[in-house]
């Protein structure tokens, strides 16, 4: 198995549509043991979802914006494992205004980088104490290179979240730390739904990808997120790895 022994830690179940669901099922099958983070009212939600993973799973609160759950993440997950091999960030916000680019203000943008990009080095530093032995650190980003319709903001954020990844794994390198982020093709989940206008992703996605593209099916991405938690990419960090039909290396 892929993951025989390893200790993880997953961000980001919501629903069984997120991407975070399938990667800890997938890591569950593959020999890892899971712990999860949810926050707030969101809990609720994330507690029974977990019911359908193939083994029970610990959750832990953590809201990526809250210092305190930050400062208490290592010890909260202590009670659970006594380290970790691996974790993954799977968190993504902007509130509504953000996705009109000419119209955001910079509160919008202002969360949204928050959230959903400087959140990255915030959870790493927050599990570093548990990391000693090395790990893997893998986030989940759509293709930031591009000015996309709608995505605004959010596109911003995740240019920022792709850079940070650059330097975090410039930082983390030496400590054996790997990171590495997966460019996911569009996938039907709330966080999408919540993107005005995102059913235009879908359709380009279908008649463009070489390889073609089902945007209900998330166990590509959470493949090859398992894969860069996995020693099968021992030498690679600071990497994209694109799963998204091969969309990115076509022009029209
Ligand atoms: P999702 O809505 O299922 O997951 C988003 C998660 O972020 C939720 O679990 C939510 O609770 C969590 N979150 C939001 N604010 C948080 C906070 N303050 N603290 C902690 N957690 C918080 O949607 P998803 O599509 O599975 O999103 C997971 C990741 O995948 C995101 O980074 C997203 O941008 C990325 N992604 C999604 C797609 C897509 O089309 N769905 C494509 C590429 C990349």
């Amino acid at each position: 198995m892929l993951l025989e022994g390893k200790k993880l830690l997953v961000t980001g179940v919501l629903m069984d549509s997120s991407i975070a669901f399938h990667v800890a099922r997938l890591a569950q099958e593959q020999g890892a043991q899971v712990v999860l983070t949810s926050f707030g009212r969101t809990t609720k939600i994330t507690t029974a979802i977990a019911r359908r993973l193939p083994e029970p799973a610990p959750i832990v609160e953590l809201d990526v914006a809250n210092p305190d759950d930050l400062a208490a993440l290592a010890d909260r997950v202590r009670e659970h494992v006594d380290d970790l091999d691996g974790v993954v960030h799977s968190i993504g916000f902007a509130p509504q205004g953000a996705f009109d680019f000419m119209n955001a203000t910079w509160e919008d943008v202002s969360t949204a980088v928050q959230i959903s990009a400087f959140s990255l080095q915030a959870l790493t530093k927050a599990a570093l104490p548990l990391m000693g032995e090395g790990g893997s650190v893998v986030g989940l980003t759509f293709d930031a290179r591009y000015a996309w319709p709608v995505y605004d903001w959010m596109g911003v954020a995740k240019a920022a979240f792709e850079a940070t990844n650059r330097y975090l794994a410039r930082d983390m390198g030496p400590q054996g730390i790997r990171c590495n982020i997966v460019s996911a093709g569009p996938i039907r989940t709330t966080a999408a739904k919540s993107i005005p206008g995102f059913e235009q992703f879908e359709e380009a996605w279908g008649s463009r990808a070489p390889l073609g593209w089902d945007v209900k099916d998330a166990e590509p991405a959470a493949r090859a997120v398992v894969a860069l938690l996995s020693d099968w990419f021992p030498a690679t960090t600071g990497e994209m790895v694109h799963v998204d039909g091969g969309y990115h290396s076509v022009g029209a």
